[in-house]
C-alpha cells in the first residue's frame, strides 16, 4: 500500500510536476466546500491529484486524461494501489483527440501548458452551467512576471503560451476568472451570471 507522501517523494525524484502543496489542499477545500461530485482533469501524470480529490469524497467521480504511455501506467497503479479504481477512471490518449458526453462540475486543466486555450474552448462544453474550470501554473514558478530575462527560446514561448492564456481568461466574454497567487497560480473560472437570463434560460 502506498502513500500520499511516497507518491510525493517519487514526482520529485522524477521530476514529475504534480501539484504544488497549498495548490492541491486550495483545490480539495474547495471540492469539498462546493459539494463538487464529478470532476474532469486533463493531465493525470502519476494520479496523485486525482488520488487527493478522489479522497475527498466517496461519492466523488473523476475521469482523468493522460497522453504518456509511461505515466498512465504509473497512474493506473497508484490509483489501484489506493482502492480508488471505482471512482476514477483513466484515458490514455491525447485530450484534444477525447470526445466526451458528460458534463462535469469541475474541470481541472493541468497539461500542456500551450494547449490550454484549445483546452479550454474544447472542454467548456462539458461543464455544467453552475461548474468551475481550474487551471493550474498561470504563475509558472514565477517565470510570467520576468519574461524579459528568460534566456531559452522554447521557455520564453512556453511563458508567452501562458500569458496568452491569461488575457484569453480576463477578455472572455462568456467566463469571469479569479486568479489567485497559490501553489504556481490557480485560475478559477466560472460562467458569468448574465448567461443565465429570466426564463432561466441559455
Ligand atoms: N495533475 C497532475 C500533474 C499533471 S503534469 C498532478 O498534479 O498530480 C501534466 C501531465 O499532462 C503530464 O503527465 C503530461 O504527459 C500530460 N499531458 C500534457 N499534454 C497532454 C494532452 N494534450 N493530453 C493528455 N495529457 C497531456
Ligand atoms: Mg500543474
Amino acid at each position: 500500500m502506498l502513500t500520499l507522501e511516497e507518491l510525493e517523494e517519487y514526482a520529485f525524484l522524477n521530476h514529475i510536476p504534480i501539484m504544488l502543496k497549498d495548490g492541491i489542499e486550495y483545490l480539495t477545500r474547495y471540492i469539498k466546500e462546493n459539494s463538487v461530485t464529478t470532476i474532469l482533469e486533463i493531465g493525470t501524470a502519476i494520479g496523485y491529484s486525482s488520488i487527493k480529490m478522489a479522497l475527498v469524497d466517496p461519492k466523488i467521480e473523476i475521469v482523468t486524461i493522460e497522453r504518456d504511455l509511461k505515466r498512465y501506467e504509473e497512474a493506473l497503479k497508484n490509483v489501484q494501489s489506493f482502492g480508488l479504481g471505482n471512482q476514477i477512471t483513466i484515458l490514455y490518449e491525447d485530450a484534444l483527440n477525447t470526445t466526451l458526453d458528460k458534463k462535469f462540475d469541475l474541470i481541472f486543466i493541468d497539461a500542456a501548458k500551450s494547449q490550454y486555450i484549445k483546452f479550454f474552448e474544447k472542454f467548456k462544453n462539458n461543464l455544467n452551467e453552475s461548474g468551475t474550470i481550474v487551471s493550474d501554473n498561470l504563475l509558472f514558478h514565477g517565470l510570467v512576471s520576468k519574461k524579459e530575462e528568460i534566456e531559452s527560446k522554447n521557455l520564453r514561448q512556453l511563458v508567452k503560451k501562458i500569458d496568452q492564456y491569461v488575457t484569453f481568461l480576463k477578455e472572455n466574454q462568456e467566463f469571469d476568472t479569479e486568479f489567485l497567487e497559490i501553489g504556481d497560480g490557480l485560475g478559477i473560472s466560472k460562467y458569468k451570471n448574465n448567461k443565465i437570463n429570466e426564463k432561466g434560460e441559455k
